[in-house]
């Protein structure tokens, strides 16, 4: 039986320490401030962004959102970006992806102070953690990162196997395994042999947005097993799922994480922790 890693528990703890050292920022005069950028209406980003707003109330940190339409000019978002870099009382911010057609994400991202970068993404941050310059960690995989040191897993000198190539998770991902001394393999969907790269895993994350597709074939006996995907299930009770077939594969595996109540809750306390580091930084 693997052990189950507590995502919901260690985001919490994660939560707990942000709140004490806001307190302290706060208590010497300094601000603490995440600002959103919020184009239109799709339900998920709606969701996220609330859900964010509530962290960050909950942490005693301050929060704006910035609604647009979504028949927004590229100009205006452009305007408010530089607007947020320069002003003194937002600490960090983000803009919540993905942005309507007709919207260039990339160029609205590039144009982030890395210093606000508070979600990890532009390129300037992925240059910084590619270069080994301090830089802030995209969310998702830094949450995983700290999953693991948290729950006692050592990583370094380990063969950590990543599936996913995406800018948001997968090659962040990869980079912070490097940082940390695995040694690091990046899966896609062009790998020829995904079964026998993946049971190469002593550390396997799974992030290809495939709902269950990962079983035994792919995961060596004792290996860890992080599942980022996050899927909703088809039929009426609408539970989460993940990438990896769980009940399947937490038997081989020495710990897992479960989706829900893994990887999901450490993405949203990370932005927390950058938020604080990037007010840490200014103060
Ligand atoms: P993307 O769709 O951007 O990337 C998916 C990656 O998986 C791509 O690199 C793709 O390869 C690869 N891939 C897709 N199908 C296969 C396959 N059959 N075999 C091997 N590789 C494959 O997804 P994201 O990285 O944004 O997200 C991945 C998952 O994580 C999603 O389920 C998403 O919902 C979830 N997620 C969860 C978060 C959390 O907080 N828990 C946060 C962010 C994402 P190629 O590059 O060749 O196309």
């Amino acid at each position: 039986m693997a052990r189950v890693i507590d995502g919901k528990a260690i985001a919490s703890e994660v939560r707990s320490e942000v709140a004490g050292e806001v307190r302290e920022l706060r208590e010497s005069e300094h601000r603490v401030r995440l600002d959103v950028v919020l184009v239109g209406e799709n339900p998920a980003s709606v969701t996220y962004v609330r859900n964010k707003e509530r962290d960050c109330a909950e942490v005693g940190i301050e929060s704006r959102v910035h609604r647009f339409p979504e028949d927004v000019p590229q100009k205006e978002l452009a305007r408010l970006v530089e607007s947020l870099n320069e002003d003194p009382e937002v600490s960090g911010f983000f803009v919540q992806l993905p942005l309507p057609p007709g919207l260039d994400d990339l160029a609205l991202i590039s144009a982030i102070d890395p210093a606000k970068d508070v979600d990890g993404l532009s390129p300037a941050s992925a240059g910084r953690l590619a270069v080994g310059l301090p830089s802030f960690q995209p969310c998702t995989p830094h949450g995983v990162i700290q999953l693991l040191k948290r729950s006692g897993i050592e990583v370094s000198g380990r063969e950590a196997v990543v599936l996913g190539r995406s800018n948001l998770v997968g090659k962040p991902m990869a980079q912070l395994f490097l940082k940390e001394n695995a040694t690091v393999t990046v899966c896609h969907s062009r790998t020829r042999d995904l079964p026998e790269a993946a049971s190469r895993a002593d550390i396997l994350v799974a992030a290809i947005g495939q709902r269950e597709m990962i079983g035994v074939e792919h995961v060596k006996e004792g290996a860890v097993v992080v599942d980022v995907g996050i899927h909703r299930r088809e039929g009426p009770d609408g539970g989460l799922i993940g990438d990896v077939k769980y009940g399947e594969v937490e038997p081989r595996a020495s710990a897992i994480t479960p989706v829900p109540g893994g990887v999901g809750p450490m993405t949203r306390a990370m932005l927390l922790h950058n938020t604080l580091a990037a007010a840490r930084m200014r103060a």
